[in-house]
């Protein structure tokens, strides 16, 4: 093949990943399934990989979501807003998982290390990402991802959001707090919701992360107060230094003390061990239809924030986490499609 054909499949590639996430990120309607478009993001990082100097450097592998809508206020982030590597363990006919992706990824980050270190495995929640700023323990601002440098500023909808605190529940707030999180609506809610919009002619949404997008960037605060969103914390992005913490775990007790909610602690797992916490993700996968709200995989990340700081990032995503996706549930049949959409 010629640099020029390879360069217009990569176009090509491009071309079809920035509508996709136009779709996705900007008007909260896809068009295709995740699998389809990490199918389509894993073929564009090969081909980049394989001839780095026909690499576009606007190419989608190189940036984080969407535009932030111009209807709400922009909001700068003060730390940027990444996203994450992934990890695919393909299943065979027998159902035994292929790790060797996240052997790789345990691999560099024992070469980045010297050593294996404690790792801290929680869920992927399949909702959007969401920044929450307390300053003097007040919630002062709410924002999406949006392209990671520049989200939207949906305060006074997050305000509505029952579980998520208005002030800390603590009598010595930190001066800031910067909190991230994923905001996503329970399948129950889902479902009521449905039936609500069918009952009133409304549009049926196409899957609770769908439904929870919507939800939360109406220009309405009444409608998103009516839409039972609810919000777990995952990392803290800025925090006075005498509240440091040396672990992810340790951050995370400290956020559900101050009343933010966390990830569920049924649903994660500390460990060294790579057979250990694949096994987890295992019994995750198949505990995942009966958990009250859709994840996508679940999330690995190095505990020790200071052996997180060695690691640090690269372009648009940490080195010391991997989101180990599960793979693509059944999509609904033709009946059932219809169905939904009646
Ligand atoms: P991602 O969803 O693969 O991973 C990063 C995100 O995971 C973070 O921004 C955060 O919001 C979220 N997250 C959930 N739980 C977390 C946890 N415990 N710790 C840390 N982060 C956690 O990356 P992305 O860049 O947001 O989106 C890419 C994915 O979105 C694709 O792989 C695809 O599945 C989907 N997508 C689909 C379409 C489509 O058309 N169907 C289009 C664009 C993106």
């Amino acid at each position: 093949m010629t640099d020029e054909s390879i360069q217009q499949q990569m176009d090509e590639l491009i071309h079809l990943l920035e509508r996709y996430n136009r779709e996705y990120y900007e008007l909260d309607e896809p068009s295709v399934s995740d699998a389809e478009y990490d199918q389509a993001f894993r073929h564009l990082q090969q081909l980049e990989a394989q001839h780095p100097h026909l690499m576009r450097p606007v190419s989608p592998t190189q940036r984080v979501g969407g535009k932030a809508l111009s209807q709400f206020d922009s909001v700068v982030h003060q730390v940027p807003m990444l996203s994450l590597n992934n990890a695919f363990s393909p299943v065979n006919v027998d159902g035994v998982y292929d790790h060797a992706e996240m052997l790789a990824f345990a691999e560099r980050v024992r070469s980045g290390l010297g050593h294996d270190p404690e790792y801290f495995i929680e869920p992927k929640f399949d909702g959007l990402a969401l920044s929450l700023v307390y300053e003097n323990g007040v919630l002062l601002q709410a924002a999406t991802r949006g392209d990671g440098t520049e989200g939207e500023n949906v305060t006074n909808n997050v305000k509505t959001i029952r579980c998520i605190p208005l002030h800390l529940n603590t009598p010595n707030p930190p001066a800031r707090l910067e909190v991230r999180g994923e905001v996503l609506m329970f399948k129950a809610d889902f479902d009521a919701l449905n039936e609500r919009q069918a009952a009133e002619g409304g549009k049926a949404f196409a899957n609770p992360r769908n439904a929870a997008a919507g939800s939360l960037r109406q220009l309405d605060a009444k409608v998103t107060a009516k839409r039972s969103l609810r919000f777990f914390a995952y990392s803290i992005a800025q925090l006075d230094e005498t509240y440091a913490q040396a672990t992810h775990g340790l951050e995370l007790d400290l956020l559900a003390s101050w009343g933010i909610p966390t990830p569920p602690r049924d649903c994660c797992l500390q460990s060294h061990d790579m057979a250990e916490i694949n096994r987890f993700y295992e019994q995750m996968a198949i505990k995942r239809p009966e958990l009250p709200f859709d994840i996508d995989g679940m999330v690995i990340k190095v505990n020790a924030i200071a052996e997180q700081n060695i690691l640090g990032f690269v372009s648009r995503a940490p080195r010391f986490a991997i989101a180990h996706k599960f793979p693509a549930e059944e999509a609904p049949t033709l009946v059932e499609a219809i169905d939904v959409q009646i």
